[in-house]
């Protein structure tokens, strides 16, 4: 049997374990009963409440509606109900705005989510510990449970960063226990997020992906209540062998993709190496379907390519901008200028955190550095890029993105009185010159008030991160190493 794999049987002993441990849902709070495992309501969350922010300098992200220096945002069941200065809202809890941006909550695009309990282990300074070496070894030890605290722990960094959607990167996927596990993370935590389901560490890259158990997934979770969609993350393609994510022929490619699109699920892949585009392309396999993640060395004729066939890239230019010179600098303004669809993402958080704000102003600071005002980059567009252009990318901007009456509610509120950002003159250069996680004062998904003053309102951050500790230990143990 190959390292890492585990049959059917042990699945199900997996399951009938988790339940053991106790990470079987507590009775619902809060939510109706939907079906399937997958559709019982979320545990322990604050209920949708009625609320009306006033006074905030409310930054819709709706370019029909702009943005309203001193406005309100009435929030009832969930959804946005109205935008405006002064609008009516009877019976409705007051939140105070004043001296707050709201805003929508941010939407990052790309995290390998299952990694965050690694963060103990990783080191930068020592590459025998770097992040592949650190995740490859520990990624066969994990057990559904470890795949849930890993899951949890990123998930509540991103909820105090003001992260109300997420792209969970699942590529360690070893049963179906674990893929629940990792579902039952994200909807525990309260936040929206595609779960993009992958295979294994260590598997090997000749065995398909388990399309059987991705149908079960969809069958059980999806649709839950909107809160959670559904992809695959593929491993590379082409000439890339990466120990990390896998690497496929175009073959196996197009047998996998080709599985996943007949259950109506979008793709996403890492582009590491060279002229995988335009591979992919030649293949056949490229549409709006499809999001390729890390945009560094993309030629003319590769963005060409993209914006022809709706494809997505999604850049993390943290992670992306300690890469060495060679293998290239982030091409944002190229992309843009060749009208490829752009998100921005958080990629993992074992050696820098969750933090929007940060990416927003590397992704300046990068750009101004290399191209400056031949360009034009404004700040107001790259909160676009954390907010409705991550909607587009992972296909939801019918529902989050902006607060836009009609729209699900999912909202931040971020302080311009702190002693980093004020005073604010222009909110959208405070937010990408200034701003950072600890400015977020409250963060509303789906109507659920999830931080209020920066604080948790319902999650056990304690037991969070007690549990992460626990869990990185015992991998560490059960590894051997190091
Ligand atoms: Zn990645």
């Amino acid at each position: 049997m190959p390292q890492g794999h585990i049959d059917r049987r042990t699945v199900l002993m997996g399951s009938t374990a988790l339940g053991a441990a106790g990470l079987l849902p507590r009775p619902a709070l809060a939510q109706a009963d939907t079906t399937g495992q997958g559709g019982q309501a979320a545990t322990s969350l604050p209920a949708r409440g009625k609320f009306v922010v006033r006074g905030a300098h409310v930054l819709t992200m709706d370019s029909g509606l702009g943005e309203l220096p001193r406005g309100d945002v009435h929030v009832r069941d969930g959804a946005i109900v109205a935008v405006g200065a002064g609008v009516p809202a009877p019976g409705a809890e007051v939140i105070d705005g004043n001296g707050m941006i709201a805003m929508p909550g941010f939407v990052e695009t790309h995290w390998h989510l299952w990694t965050s309990v690694c963060r103990p282990v990783v080191r930068n300074d020592d590459p025998r510990y770097g992040y592949f070496p650190v995740t490859s070894k520990l990624g066969p030890h994990y057990q559904p449970e470890d795949s849930y605290r890993s899951v949890r722990l990123g998930l509540a960094e991103a909820l105090s960063a003001g992260v109300t959607t997420v792209h969970n990167w699942a590529h360690n996927v070893r049963s179906s226990a674990h893929a629940d596990a990792e579902l039952r993370a994200m909807r525990d935590s309260g936040l929206r997020g595609r779960f993009a389901y992958g295979s294994p560490q260590g598997m090997p890259n000749e065995q398909p992906m388990d399309i059987a158990d991705l149908a079960r997934v969809k069958h059980e979770w999806m649709p839950n209540d909107g809160m959670l969609t559904l992809g695959i993350c593929s491993r590379n393609v082409g000439n890339d062998p990466n120990p990390m994510r896998g690497t496929v022929t175009t073959e196996m490619a197009k047998k996998e993709w080709g599985a996943a699109r007949a259950l109506g699920l979008p793709i996403t892949l890492h582009t590491s190496g060279p002229r995988v585009t335009q591979l992919l392309d030649d293949a056949g396999l490229l549409g709006p379907d499809v999001q390729l993640v890390h945009p560094l060395n993309t030629t003319a004729e590769d963005r060409a390519i993209l914006a022809r066939r709706g494809t997505s890239y999604s850049t993390s230019p943290v992670g992306e901008s300690r890469r060495p010179a060679s293998a290239g600098v982030i091409q944002l303004a190229e992309l843009l200028e060749a009208g490829v669809k752009v998100s921005m993402s958080i990629d993992h958080t074992t050696t820098y955190n969750c933090d929007c704000f940060v990416c927003m102003r590397m992704l300046y600071s990068l750009h101004q550095h290399r191209i400056g005002n031949k360009f034009k980059l404004t700040t107001r567009r790259l909160v676009e890029l954390a907010t409705i252009d991550g909607a587009r990318d992972l296909g939801i901007a019918d529902k989050v993105g902006s607060l836009t009456p009609g729209k699900r509610a999912d909202l931040i509120l971020v302080r311009t009185t702190d002693i980093n950002v004020a005073p604010v003159g222009d909110p959208f250069d405070a937010l990408v010159m200034l701003a950072q996680p600890s400015n977020v004062d409250t963060v509303v998904v789906d109507g659920r008030i999830l931080r209020r003053a920066g604080r948790f309102t319902a999650l056990d951050y304690a037991q969070v991160a007690k549990q992460a500790a626990d869990t990185a230990a015992a991998l560490r143990m059960r590894a051997k190493w190091p």
